[in-house]
């Protein structure tokens, strides 16, 4: 987090060689673990001089990382993907500019940014597979899928958290989909605080909310998979949105049944701890699984 803060204080002075040879390394990587420096000339379409200035560069800056054993070899950092898919968004106008930190997840870092016209959107850069839990669960991975593996798995939930939202967004109060690259997802902000760390007044009214929600998302055969007094957000006008979808699944998925009661009854039994209010899983299950109107009492 420190990390990207100092970027965006950085980021204003990189140069266009200097992403040239970020991308270089980003190419490389494709094919090494460590991106042999006599290679970077051709990945980058510069004469060495200019990549061995360049690389100097970007490693004070952090954005790349240099072995000296066995040959000089460049990677990628964190920070270093970071600014590759920044540059990608603002080229391609999601965002004009990175602004502060707004939260962090178990598994992100999210920003709040400008948009042209002054608009306010999130940036959420995905973190998965940077921490050891998920260091672990690649073990069994081939080699190729574990020199991937930390920008991988982030990747791949960054993409399908997006499709969640542009699958959702029309029906279900979910933040806006504005725009995806590598590890980062832009979307609409959702001005709210998360359900765990305010007292309701009308507590029954969120939770009836939040289960009308569930069901329009079952409608659109997903269901979220992760749900939680944390991934609801509430508006100061009542209205409530549900957020951090990367590891939703289609209602055809195996398990999707499990996960919905999963998540039923995590929100359920957030409400009798702190409010009393208690419900059956099993009856908010067969409303959300019935074309019945009518809430359950
Ligand atoms: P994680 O998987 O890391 O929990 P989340 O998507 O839940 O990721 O985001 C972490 C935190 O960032 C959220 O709890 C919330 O406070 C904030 N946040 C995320 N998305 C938005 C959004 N669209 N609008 C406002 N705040 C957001
Ligand atoms: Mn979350």
């Amino acid at each position: 987090m420190k990390m990207l803060q100092n970027l965006a204080g950085e980021f204003r002075k990189l140069e266009s060689y200097d992403f040239r040879v970020l991308h270089g390394v980003e190419t490389g990587m494709r094919f090494f673990d460590w991106v042999p420096v006599d290679e970077l000339p051709s990945y980058c379409r510069l004469t060495k001089e200019e990549v061995n200035y360049r690389v100097g560069r970007l490693l004070r800056f952090k954005l790349v990382r240099r072995r000296t054993t066995h040959y000089v070899g460049y990677k990628l950092t964190v920070a270093g993907l970071d600014a590759l898919a920044i540059r990608t968004l603002v080229k391609r106008e999601a965002i004009e500019a990175i602004g502060s930190e707004i939260g962090v997840g178990k598994e992100s870092d999210v920003y709040d940014a400008k948009r042209d016209k002054g608009i306010t959107v999130v940036v959420k850069f995905h973190r998965e597979g940077t921490t050891f839990r998920h260091v672990k669960r690649a073990r069994g991975y081939s080699a190729h899928a574990k020199r991937y593996s930390w920008n991988l798995a982030a990747k791949l939930a960054a993409a399908r958290e997006y499709q969640a939202l542009e699958k959702l967004y029309s029906v279900v109060a979910v933040p806006k989909p504005i725009a995806q690259d590598r590890h980062v997802v832009v979307m609409g902000l959702i001005e709210g605080k998360e359900l765990s760390r305010i007292n309701l007044t009308d507590p029954l009214e969120v939770l009836q909310k939040i289960i009308a929600q569930i069901k329009l998302a079952y409608s659109r055969k997903v269901i979220h998979g992760d749900l939680s007094e944390y991934n609801v957000l509430v508006c100061s006008d009542g209205q409530i949105a549900i957020i951090d979808w990367p590891q939703w699944v289609p209602l055809s998925h195996p398990n999707s049944n499990e996960l919905l009661r999963r998540d039923v009854s995590n929100v359920l039994s957030y409400f009798a701890r702190k409010y009393k209010i208690t419900k059956r899983t099993e009856d908010i299950m067969s409303y959300i699984d019935q074309d019945n109107h009518e809430p359950p009492q």
